[in-house]
């Protein structure tokens, strides 16, 4: 069974492989067996009843609190010829009759409904007239209480699912802790075993933190490394998100402003304009983002400091859906803590002010932290990182983040903790150091130890940073209730001096080192045209662009240029009905291009065999081409020097270099090829291995093998490099 769902993925989607638990997913429904699916965001919950729904006889029900998001998935299914249909409260009284009789008529696979509406006795008696396969219940935390977003209609739901028993159901969330796991498995009576946890990370994100000394210039830095680029901007005010809006459109930016104060009109029409295009930039409290699916948000940017890692995790969560790269930045100021300590005062509630400032503390270790920014964020999610660097978050990248020796520091620090007690929390532990006079530390006479005013070289922000990394190292712990610091087996170690601390108490003032090479290994000037197509295509047919072709499948075209629908059929996300739909303009387009540039598409999954090489390689005029510029190449000159000179672009050059090697000639010095990539020995290594694994006849396996860890430029250094020394 899971053959034919892999079979549609590839048919309807146009998808090669299922991500990591999409498969288990999928194969229980399909078994139906009751499931419940934890995903993070963008993880790709939509297949998990999606393909089931195309595989069943009979409906697919599919419950989803969320009005916005419901359209846009029928949006997107009706771009793939999957006939789908909603009933909310948003639907004019004519369309809601013709969708009720669509699902009366079993015209419709996939009916997506508000769970009131699903509630109601007549929608109920509708359902009953037809089959039932599978009820999948979106955003399944609302079930519980216990949740942040309890939503009582979802209590009824397994009255719901009652009435329906020889329907499947799969329940998928985001967001659940182990508690609101526990409820929605009760409720709707999932087996343990019948529970699927995806990771919770997102490595295609590369997070950064950035201490915010000129915010305006930094935020307008980061959005020129991602021109025409979606992106959004988080603030903590609404007031933040106007005077910030305003700034940027009279630069000139293409932005739009989104919080709650504005009216539900003004709102809908940026999150629309967001979506389609026409607009880059959405300015917004964190307000913006709930009800929309964007799969190609390339950046967030942090303003100001998140209340929590939940949210923080939220937010960035929306870029990058797609999987592509994308780059998340938090500008971290000391001033914003205490912006967030003023909201975390007006609670009134002892225990949930407790809470509050616990989540800005690990927030707070997030920004501070001197290791991969991942470590504070998974352990959030109680996982475990796959490994101690990660390779994409600034500290893991980012060298001259250097860490000092701060063992005496922390000695004093910890030996102060003792003596006080370990009853304290981090202010007073630092108004004993400093030797402060306030009445508190009187009152405990705590001017009389011995770590009394010790600590004045450091000012109480700088004793802050330190106490946090020494409670984030694991050295220290804290009591949840009063906030009081304790030591741990790990001090001892610090203390006695048989351990030293090493520690960043300043954070660096680094630029942006993110580069973001997005994942765009296509010929730009061709993937702007397809680009213009693509949003002229949307417009016409009132659907975002992405619903037409993702910016993956985009960029894939203009790197293998495919002149067949054979071929068009191989690229990401192009299924039968988008080939149908939209194959001949794209081809035409692709086919105009490479004529006017002399391009060719690039050989696909055939192994070449020496004799076929010859022949398709080198047609005469390549290859005069060619010659000229391999006995260029191997008088010295460097490939960028030669793309200039020959005005055209460095893989141009490349290709030129592979033709040759490939049929059967030698390179001289095939090492400047691998100098040219700038990749050290282990990654040229592993680089090798993968084509040796691969082949070398298409690009993408290999990137893929490399988990895109490797640019397309450089693999097609490599590949030059590993035909001539395999001799194929
Ligand atoms: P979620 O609902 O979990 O946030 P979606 O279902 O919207 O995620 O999927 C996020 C993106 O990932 C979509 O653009 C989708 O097309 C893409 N996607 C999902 N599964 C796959 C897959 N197996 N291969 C490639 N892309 C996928
Ligand atoms: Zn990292």
């Amino acid at each position: 069974m899971i053959d034919q769902a892999s079979k549609t993925l590839k048919d309807v989607f146009g998808f090669n492989e299922f991500r990591q638990s999409q498969k288990a997913i999928i194969g229980n429904v399909l078994h139906k067996k009751n499931t419940l699916a934890i995903m993070p965001t963008g993880g790709g919950k939509s297949l998990c009843y999606q393909i089931p729904a195309l595989l069943f006889d009979g409906l697919t029900v599919i419950i989803s609190p969320l009005i916005s998001l419901m359209q846009d998935q029928v949006r997107q299914l009706h771009a793939l010829n999957i006939p789908a249909c909603v009933l909310n409260s948003s639907l004019s009284k004519l369309e809601y009759q013709d969708n009720l009789q669509a699902i009366g008529e079993q015209r419709c696979k996939l009916v997506f409904l508000a769970p009131e509406t699903a509630l109601q006795s007549n929608v109920v008696a509708l359902l009953k007239s037809v089959t039932i396969a599978c009820i999948a219940i979106d955003e399944a935390h609302c079930i519980s209480e216990w949740g942040h977003d309890f939503r009582p209609e979802y209590r009824q739901l397994n009255l719901l699912l009652e009435q329906f028993p020889s329907a499947v159901c799969v329940a998928l969330t985001a967001t659940a802790t182990p508690r609101v796991r526990a409820d929605i498995k009760r409720q709707l009576h999932i087996p343990d075993n019948s529970e699927f946890i995806a990771s919770f990370d997102r490595p295609n994100l590369y997070l950064e933190v950035l201490p915010k000394d000129n915010p305006y210039q930094q935020c307008t830095s980061f959005i020129k490394l991602h021109p025409e680029q979606s992106g959004i901007i988080y603030c903590l005010s609404r007031k933040q998100v106007d005077e910030l809006s305003a700034k940027l459109s009279a630069d000139g930016y293409s932005v739009v402003a989104y919080h709650a104060g504005l009216s539900s009109a003004r709102r809908n029409e940026a999150q629309e304009r967001f979506i389609r295009d026409d607009v880059h930039i959405v300015v917004a409290t964190i307000a913006f983002g709930m009800g929309i699916n964007k799969p190609d948000v390339r950046y967030v940017l942090h303003y100001d400091l998140p209340k929590n890692i939940e949210g923080y995790y939220q937010q960035i969560g929306r870029a990058g859906r797609d999987g592509l790269s994308a780059d998340c930045l938090l500008l971290f100021g000391y001033g914003d803590t205490g912006k967030v300590r003023y909201f975390i005062d007006q609670i009134s509630d002892d225990q949930e002010r407790r809470i509050a400032t616990g989540h800005l503390n690990q927030m707070l270790a997030l920004a501070e932290t001197d290791t991969c920014r991942r470590l504070p964020l998974l352990q959030y999610f109680a996982e475990a990182p796959q490994s101690e660097n990660c390779a994409k978050c600034d500290n893991c990248c980012n060298e001259s983040k250097q860490k000092s020796d701060l063992t005496v520091p922390a000695q004093k620090f910890l030996s102060c903790v003792y003596r006080t007690g370990e009853r304290f929390g981090a202010s007073h532990i630092i108004d004993v150091l400093r030797g402060s006079s306030a009445e508190k530390i009187l009152q405990n006479q705590h001017n009389l130890l011995s770590t009394y005013n010790i600590g004045n070289e450091y000012s109480k922000k700088q004793w802050m940073v330190l106490s946090r990394q020494l409670l984030q190292k694991g050295l220290l712990s804290q009591d949840e209730q009063f906030g009081g610091l304790r030591l741990t087996k790990q001090a001892a170690d610090v203390l006695k001096g048989n351990a030293p601390f090493f520690a960043l108490l300043q954070q660096a003032t680094v630029s942006s080192k993110i580069s973001s090479t997005p994942a765009q290994p296509g010929d730009p000037a061709l993937v702007q045209i397809l680009k213009t197509e693509r949003k002229r295509i949307a417009d016409a047919d009132n659907i975002p662009p992405y619903a037409v072709f993702a910016d993956r499948t985009l960029n894939e075209m203009a790197h293998y240029f495919p002149r067949s629908s054979q071929s068009l059929l191989k690229i990401h996300g192009v299924g039968q009905a988008k080939l149908d739909t939209y194959g001949d303009i794209f081809l035409q387009l692709i086919n105009d291009y490479c004529q006017q540039n002399n391009l060719q598409e690039m050989t696909n999954d055939q192994a070449p065999s020496k004799t076929v090489k010859a022949s398709s390689h080198t047609s005469p005029k390549t290859s005069a081409k060619t010659l000229e510029i391999i006995n260029a190449f191997e008088e010295g000159n460097d490939i960028e020097a030669l793309a200039i000179q020959h005005k055209v672009k460095a893989n141009t050059i490349n290709k030129h270099l592979y033709d040759y090697v490939l049929a059967g000639n030698c390179l001289n010095q095939p090492e400047r090829l691998l100098l040219t990539t700038k990749l050290n020995k282990t990654e040229t290594d592993k680089a090798l291995n993968a084509f040796q694994q691969h082949g070398a006849a298409r690009l993408k396996p290999v990137f893929d093998a490399l988990n895109a860890q490797i640019t397309y430029d450089q693999l097609h250094l490599l590949r030059v490099y590993f035909v001539q020394h395999k001799g194929i």
